[in-house]
């Protein structure tokens, strides 16, 4: 494949102030033959941007990179922008690597590292491998971001290069689980077994929102999934918010989450309160 290069001229700035930029179409002049030699060797990847300085995607602040690719559809998705490839800028792991390595020393003042995050970023498990290998070897602390669904594509000996995964933990029930995101939850439930297995430490992630994910049950049947694990150091229950809405309005889709509030502080810390009564901690 000939790897284009990084297209500067009216493209946006790799990076962006956060992911709730609306990103469209940056990708689609790659042909077709292009996309799927990137996917295949992982050369080239497609990503939303890179965002620096955040405190909540792993230990320290973190450099993200934010990949383009989901094969969810989750109701209250913050950045359906990211749903397709096509809509994010194509990225050789050299120039992603000039990031890494422009930040490092930072990264590393301040306990902070790399964090892959998405969309979901084993759409293009090639690059991420590659990605957390050129981070690893500058010596930066490395984190995904995943809902675990395509954990198939990445093999345990790749796993090591990642030292932390934020494992996005939706619902238990399979029907509304299907129903939140649109596939199920075996293939996630199955790579946190992996995890605990292999040993990898995991902070979970739970969206909480309100009359979708809220039912005392079902969080406390992911607090007891979770801490039957062994392995997950923390969870940090996130509350649903607005701030992505108007993506969905930009890019013509149905948004039927218009009249949901963001719970409260106190529903949130019920929440919290149930993944501690496990043992876990949570925030
Ligand atoms: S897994 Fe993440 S990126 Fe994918 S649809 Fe759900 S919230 Fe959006």
């Amino acid at each position: 494949m000939g790897v284009p290069e990084d297209r500067p001229t009216a493209q946006p700035s790799l990076t962006a102030k956060s992911p709730f930029e609306l990103r469209v179409n940056l990708g689609a002049g790659v042909p077709e033959s292009d996309v799927r030699t990137a996917l295949a060797t992982g050369d080239m990847g497609f990503l939303h941007s890179f965002t620096t300085g955040s405190a909540v995607d792993g230990p320290g602040l973190r450099l993200v990179a934010w990949t383009a690719g989901c094969m969810w559809r989750c109701l209250y998705c913050h950045n359906p922008d990211t749903w397709t490839m096509r809509n994010g800028i194509p990225v050789t792991v050299a120039r992603a690597t000039e990031e890494l390595r422009k930040y490092r020393q930072g990264l590393q003042v301040m306990s902070g590292g790399f964090t892959l995050s998405g969309g979901e970023p084993l759409m293009q498990a090639r690059f991420a491998v590659k990605l957390f290998a050129a981070a690893r070897g500058l010596g930066i602390h490395t984190a995904l971001d995943t809902n675990g669904y395509y954990s198939d594509r990445i093999t345990d000996a790749e796993l090591e290069l990642v030292d932390l995964v934020l494992l996005d933990l939706k619902g238990w029930d399979p029907e509304r689980h299907r129903r939140l995101v649109g596939m199920e939850n075996g293939p996630t439930l199955e790579f946190a077994r992996r995890l605990a297995a292999l040993g990898k430490p995991i902070w979970v992630r739970f969206v909480l929102v309100p009359g979708l994910t809220d039912d005392p049950d079902e969080v406390a049947k992911i607090a007891g999934f979770a801490a039957g694990l062994g392995n997950v150091k923390r969870v940090d229950v996130l509350p649903f918010h607005q701030m992505g809405r108007f993506k969905w309005r930009e890019l013509g889709l149905e948004y039927t989450l218009a009249d949901v509030q963001p719970p409260s502080s106190d529903t949130v810390e019920r929440a919290a309160t149930a993944f501690r009564a496990a043992g876990l901690r949570a925030y």
